[in-house]
C-alpha cells in the first residue's frame, strides 16, 4: 500500500479529519498481564474500569476519574454469564462491540480488554465467591445467582488485571459494597473507588438496559428517580419510614411500575435503616417497567 493510499485509509470520511487507529482490544489473561507488567515496570499507575459493555455516560465517567487518578486506563467488557439468571436477559443483552471500541479509542481509554467467556470459565472452572451477608436481599433478594456471579467476575477480573484502583458505580451501590467487601477480605491490593451516579436529563439513571424501554415506558421511567426525590424528602420532614415506603411504593405501582424493592438501608452495611440509622442511610429501589428492570438509590 502506498504511503498516500494508507494515508487516505485514515482519514474518518464524514469530516476528513485524521482518525484516530484503535486503542488495542486484547482478549486473553497472558496479554493483559504482560501488558500491565510492561507498564509497572515503567513506574505507571493502572487504573481499571469492569463494564459489560452498550457504553454511556455513565461508563465514561468511570472512565474520566480512571484517567484523573492513574497513568494507564484498563475499560474491561465482558457480558458476564454467571450473573443472570435462567429468564433474564443474557442472550438480548445489547452488545455494541465495535462502536464501544471506538468510543473508548475517541474518549482516550488506552486498552479495551474484552476476554470470551472461554477465556474467563475455561472448562473445569469450579471457584466461586460469595459475599453472604451483603448479597441475599435488595438486588440479591430476588436474583440469588447474581452477586456470586458478579463476585467471582470481579475477584478475577481484579487478579487478572491486578490495577492499582478500579472504579464503580455507584449506580450499582449495593455491588460496590460487595466488591469493596472482597477486596478487603480477599487482601487485594488494588483501590476500589466509588463513582456517583450519571442520570438523563429528566433524572432517569443511566443504563445500558434503557435502550429496551418503549417511548411510553421512557417517558415514565424518570417517575422512579422523582419518587425516590419525594420519599426522601418525606423522610427529612420527619416522616415514619414504613409510611413514607408504603406510600411510595402505591405511587410507583399506580404509575405502572411492578415494584420489587423499596428500601431503606444504612449507607455503611447496607442494614435495614431504623430511626437511629435514617440520617445516614439511602432509599434503594428495583422495578420492572414492562420488560425492562429498572434500579436507582439516593442518599437521604
Ligand atoms: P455495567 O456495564 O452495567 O455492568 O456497569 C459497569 C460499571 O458502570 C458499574 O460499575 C456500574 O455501576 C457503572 N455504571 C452504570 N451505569 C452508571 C451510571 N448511570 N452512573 C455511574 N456509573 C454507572
Amino acid at each position: 500500500m502506498s504511503e498516500q493510499t494508507h494515508h487516505t485509509h485514515t482519514k474518518n470520511p464524514k469530516n476528513n479529519i485524521p482518525a484516530t487507529p484503535p486503542i488495542p482490544m486484547i482478549k486473553t489473561v497472558r496479554e493483559i498481564r504482560e501488558q500491565v507488567v510492561a507498564w509497572q515496570q515503567a513506574g505507571l499507575t493502572i487504573g481499571f474500569v469492569p463494564t459489560m459493555g452498550a457504553l454511556h455516560a455513565g461508563h465514561f465517567s468511570l472512565l474520566y476519574a480512571a484517567k484523573e487518578a492513574c497513568d494507564k486506563v484498563i475499560v474491561s467488557i465482558f457480558v458476564n454469564p454467571k450473573q443472570f439468571g435462567p429468564n433474564e436477559d443474557l442472550d438480548s443483552y445489547p452488545r455494541p462491540l465495535e462502536q464501544d471500541h471506538a468510543s473508548l479509542t475517541e474518549l482516550g481509554a488506552d486498552i479495551l480488554y474484552a476476554p470470551t467467556a472461554r477465556e474467563m470459565y475455561p472448562d473445569g472452572f469450579a471457584t466461586h465467591v460469595q459475599v453472604p451477608r451483603l448479597d441475599g436481599f435488595l438486588c440479591g433478594g430476588s436474583r440469588p445467582v447474581f452477586f456470586t456471579g458478579i463476585a467471582t467476575v470481579v475477584t478475577k477480573l481484579l487478579n487478572q488485571v491486578r490495577p492499582d484502583m478500579a472504579f464503580f458505580g455507584e449506580k450499582d451501590f449495593q455491588q460496590l459494597a460487595v466488591i469493596k467487601r472482597l477486596a478487603r477480605d480477599l487482601d487485594i491490593p488494588t483501590h476500589i473507588h466509588g463513582c456517583p451516579i450519571m442520570r438523563e436529563q429528566d433524572g432517569l439513571a443511566m443504563s445500558s438496559r434503557n435502550t429496551y424501554l418503549s417511548a411510553t415506558e421512557r417517558a415514565l421511567a424518570p417517575k422512579l428517580y422523582e419518587t425516590l426525590n419525594k420519599i426522601r424528602d418525606e423522610l427529612i420532614q420527619g416522616q415514619e419510614i414504613t409510611a413514607a415506603l408504603a406510600s411510595g411504593r402505591e405511587t410507583l405501582t399506580e404509575l405502572g411500575f411492578a415494584v420489587d424493592y423499596l428500601e431503606l438501608r444504612a449507607t455503611n452495611d447496607l442494614k435495614p435503616a431504623t430511626d437511629d440509622t435514617r440520617h445516614q442511610a439511602r432509599l434503594f429501589a428495583a422495578a420492572m417497567l414492562g420488560k425492562t428492570r429498572l434500579i436507582d438509590n439516593i442518599s437521604v
